[in-house]
């Protein structure tokens, strides 16, 4: 690891102030003692974990950027339509109005990571997280292939050529102008993108303003922020604690067969031995040089972790070489690395698939109960809610909000339904009328009921919407005197 001259070691007047307020311990794995940065060039160990991981991480790239691309049901598989307030999701369409399925859907994937969490740890940011993978995967590798690296996959030489750099800089660039895209794509669909980075910026000055602004904040992450995205701004980390129990699995010392750690010594013939009584790490910190985030596992379970899995490749790779079993550092419980081999019941473990189960079962009968119309009633806005007319009626203003979230509908007529004698609807539009998919239209209309029908001064009666060979039948609450 290499960084800037920590402010202690700096001569001039500055020192003694800085014996005064640093702190006692490291705050951060990032951050010297006197508050500067400390960058991080982790060793790469390309182990068995890492291949498995870049297998998963190049296959996730090919996933992340296909998935808008790809179409189900007509729509793509997933778009978060920013610009016509929609998301679709795998043949599923939703509205700002389906705010109950929406609600259980956002349960549920809050439930699945909580019980995704409980069982495998933090399997998501060291395996699948998008920041992890294109680190890991795409910038690192760029940065190691440009400028170059001391041992194997350790820090750079202290002086990069100027070339070197620039064409780092110059593909992290690159990097972050397809990623910035890939990203905007989620959000804007693929087709629109496609139109506006074929088209001049002067036809879509706000957008290329958007896409710019991305590709430099992507930019400013992977070059600049990197874990420090993890450490301090993805609230994910910091939950940890209540997420995890110590059935769960995570990457861990043990610390059993560990300690007390110490150095190799020469044996008899010259050949470096393990001396008697002392534990199986030698000390090397190679788990400590390859961890992307600047910890030491041998401290135990941190925040600052991802389970990137790094450690255990290093560990691995110094146990074959000192001629000791793998698994000093290795997937396990705590309870597992603490020696207990007992199997106890994990009330969280019925509890969270119990809760998920029943988030998933609301959010599916809301879908199964989806009506192909949405329908809102609305009152019309005045300072009273109803108006006595000459003959004695109690009249109501309301608007009839339509959205067609499936095939063109039509022709729509609208009737009135259940109803007392009497009752008189007046309405202010054209019928029969027709609506395009996930158009949207407000209609007003007027009922009119006798003043004695109402009770306790409501009235309740329903509207029809005929659809085509469908009726839909919309409760309508009147107010009278
Ligand atoms: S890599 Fe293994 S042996 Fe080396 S310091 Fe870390 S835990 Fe100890
Ligand atoms: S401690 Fe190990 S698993 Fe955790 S972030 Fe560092 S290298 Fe990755």
């Amino acid at each position: 690891m290499s960084g800037p001259t920590p402010l202690h070691e700096r001569q001039g007047p500055s020192a003694f102030d800085w014996e005064l307020l640093a702190p006692e311990e490291r705050v951060l794995s990032t951050l010297e003692r006197d508050g500067s940065r400390r960058w991080l060039y982790p060793r790469l160990s390309a182990g068995r974990f890492w291949q498995r991981r870049r297998v998963c991480a190049y296959s996730l790239i090919a996933v992340f950027v296909a998935l808008p691309h790809i179409r189900v049901g007509g729509h793509p598989a997933l778009l978060i339509d920013v610009i016509d307030r929609r998301l679709y999701l795998f043949g599923l369409t939703f509205l700002p109005t389906d705010t109950l399925s929406l609600a259980f859907l956002m349960l549920s994937a809050f439930l699945s990571i909580i019980l995704a969490t409980a069982i495998f740890g933090r399997v998501w940011c060291g395996w699948a997280c998008p920041q992890t993978v294109y680190l890991e995967y795409v910038y690192r590798p760029i940065e190691r292939l440009c400028e170059g690296t001391r041992g194997r996959g350790g820090p750079p030489g202290r002086k990069v050529a100027f070339v070197r750099r620039f064409a780092k800089y110059l593909l992290f660039v690159v990097a972050s102008f397809g990623l910035a895209h890939t990203f905007l794509a989620y959000f804007v669909g693929a087709e629109r993108l496609a139109l506006w980075v074929t088209q001049s910026p002067f036809h879509h000055p706000i957008p290329f303003v958007v896409m710019a602004a991305t590709t430099i904040l992507m930019l400013f992450d992977f070059t600049f922020f990197r874990e420090q995205l993890c450490l301090i701004a993805c609230p994910y980390g910091r939950f940890q604690s209540v997420l995890l129990d110590r059935g769960s699995l995570i990457v861990g010392y043990d610390t059993r067969r560990g300690e007390p750690r110490g150095k190799l010594r020469k044996g008899e013939k010259g050949l470096p031995i393990i001396p008697a009584g002392q534990g199986d790490c030698i000390d090397c910190g190679a788990c400590v040089r390859t961890c992307p985030t600047g910890i030491d596992i041998r401290d135990g379970l941190q925040m600052e972790c991802v389970h990137c899995t790094q450690c255990i490749d290093a560990c691995d790779e110094i146990m074959d070489r000192i001629d000791r079993p793998r698994g000093l550092i290795r997937y396990a419980s705590q309870r597992r690395l603490d020696g207990e081999s007992k199997r106890r019941l994990r009330l969280r473990l019925a509890l969270y698939p119990l809760l998920l189960g029943l988030a998933l079962s609301a959010f599916a009968t809301t879908i199964y109960r989806q009506s192909p119309m949405n329908v809102t009633l609305l009152r019309a806005t005045g300072a009273s809610p109803f108006f006595v007319t000459e003959e004695g009626l109690v009249q109501n203003a309301i608007r009839l909000k339509l959205v067609n979230r499936a095939k063109p509908a039509g022709p729509l007529i609208v009737s009135l339904g259940d109803a007392p004698d009497g009752t008189q609807l007046d309405l202010a539009f054209e019928q029969p009328f027709a609506l395009e998919p996930f158009e949207s239209q407000t209609k007003s209309l007027l009922i009119a009921a006798p003043r004695t029908a109402f009770r306790a001064g409501v009235l309740d009666v329903t509207l029809l919407l005929a659809n085509d060979n469908k009726t839909q039948v919309i409760p309508c609450r009147l107010l009278g005197p």
